[in-house]
């Protein structure tokens, strides 16, 4: 797609550091990385987030960041990561184009754990939101 920096990258446009390649997957160095290895791995296709993700990709995407977490795990000689996506600009996608982020996590990093992203707890009971679930699916 048109102006889509990852797109640039998995074309080979501009320049990135690309720690694997799979058929349909690059695995990158983040630019800015938040801890040592920090890599996001990005489909070769633009796809705007999880949800487009053409289901028949599911397995070597998940594939692809086994391989980074346990390539990473013998360089940073750490067994512990954050993973994970920010789906939607709500939640802090600046990137329009899917990316799976693997951030190597040691000890004393001063990092917290996926609870520290957000909390805003709801008004409703648990069983209130549990039947509106339901009660859609
Ligand atoms: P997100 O906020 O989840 O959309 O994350 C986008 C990530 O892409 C950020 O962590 C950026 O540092 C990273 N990023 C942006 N441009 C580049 C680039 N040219 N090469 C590698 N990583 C990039
Ligand atoms: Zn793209």
């Amino acid at each position: 797609m048109k102006d889509c920096i990852f797109c640039k990258i998995t074309q080979g446009e501009i320049k990135s550091y690309i720690v694997k390649e799979s058929p349909n997957f690059l695995a990158v160095l983040d630019i800015h990385p938040h801890s040592p290895g920090h890599t996001l791995v990005i489909p070769k296709e633009h796809f705007v987030n999880l949800k487009e993700l053409k289901l028949e990709l599911a397995e070597e995407f998940i594939k692809m960041i086994q391989e980074i977490m346990i390539l990473l795990e013998k360089v940073f000689m750490t067994n512990d990561f954050t993973l994970g996506i920010n789906e939607g600009p709500l939640a802090g996608q600046t990137v329009s184009h899917l990316h799976f982020h693997i951030m190597p996590r040691f000890k004393n990093d001063r990092g917290g754990s996926i609870h520290s992203v957000v909390y805003n707890p709801p008004q409703e009971s648990l069983e209130v939101i549990y039947q509106r679930i339901k009660n859609e699916s």
